[in-house]
């Protein structure tokens, strides 16, 4: 099947503008494979293929979206099958989400957290590890699921979060006001309906839960540096959010309270080399150089690399 075949149109997924009202300007032109649909990848630790979408800002909420973006059930089958290369990056950015929640909590450690994307299980591992109880999570990718530990493997289902989907609403129903926490961690960017999945996922939380969501930050100084090389412009990403639309994407979904700011991660110097737009010929040689200097594992802070958002049920 080629690209094009596999495409469907789509309405600005924040606000609802028609694509041909006028309403949005094309933002990024789109950069795709001449191979078919299938060549295209969907894992989220694959190195960068520097693939992406047409991406247009709607002029009505600002959003940076794609309008043409392929089917429901083709992604959905993409990121089941989807192969896992392991990365350290998880691990870093589980430590750095587990910190902002036990701040959040004063603290204490957090129970009763529903993961929406929990990937591996890193975070929940994390959790755990600090003596967290009442964990569970949802993901889509059956090889992520499999390379986390036993323990953790157990709390994760199966489900890809497609809000139309019967084993979606079935979750939601069976996790209703039940949770103190609902996190998503770098999934936003990746769903058709990332409105209507909060909307839904909001019911889990039960009166006074935080949701607490990351994303990349369209605005942030990443895509104002990197421009069309930018590690943003990626097949796996739909919609590309700014501290201002996630802000409205929150309040369009219920929540109250909301809060958004930036972010900063720490990774390895190896995992931002693999995040860089470099071409990929000079990473290898780069990677290759950093491990002989035993330099690849040391830990760098990136400040304001992606935009965390904290509102309350
Ligand atoms: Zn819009």
């Amino acid at each position: 099947m080629s690209v094009e075949q596999s495409l469907s149109q789509r309405d600005c997924p924040l606000c609802g503008a028609r694509v041909y009202s006028g309403s949005n300007s094309l933002w990024r032109s789109g950069r795709l494979p001449a191979e078919g649909w299938e060549s295209l990848s969907f894992s989220s630790r694959k190195a960068r293929e520097s693939f992406h979408w047409e991406y247009h800002r709607c002029a009505v909420c600002d959003l940076i979206y794609a309008p043409w973006v392929p089917r429901v059930d083709l992604v959905k089958k993409q990121v089941e099958t989807a192969p896992f290369s392991m990365s350290s990056g998880h691990c870093d950015a589980a430590q750095d989400y587990a910190d902002f929640l036990m701040a959040l909590n004063e603290g204490q450690t957090p129970t009763d957290v529903l993961d929406l994307g929990a990937g591996d299980g890193s975070f929940l591992a994390e959790l755990q590890r600090r003596g967290a109880q009442s964990l569970s999570g949802i993901e889509a990718s059956l090889a992520a699921m499999e390379r986390a530990p036993p323990q953790i493997r157990s709390i994760i289902e199966p489900i890809f979060l497609d809000p139309r989907s019967a084993s979606f609403q079935e979750w939601v129903g069976r996790h209703s006001s039940s949770a103190g926490y609902l996190t998503c961690f770098q999934l936003i960017e990746h769903l058709h309906e990332p409105l209507e999945v909060l909307r839904a996922a909001r019911g889990t939380l039960r009166p006074g839960g935080y949701l607490l969501i990351v994303s990349h930050d369209v605005s942030g100084w990443v895509q104002r540096l990197f421009r069309s090389r930018s590690p943003l412009l990626d097949v796996e990403h739909f919609q590309l959010f700014s501290k201002k639309t996630l802000a409205d994407l929150l309040r369009r979904a219920g929540f109250e309270s909301v809060q958004v700011s930036s972010f900063s991660n720490r990774h390895s110097v190896a995992h931002w080399l693999q995040l860089s737009p470099l071409p990929s010929p000079l990473r290898q040689r780069l990677a290759k150089v950093l491990i002989r200097a035993r330099l690849a594992d040391c830990r760098l802070r990136a400040p304001a690399v992606n935009v965390v958002g904290l509102a309350r049920f």
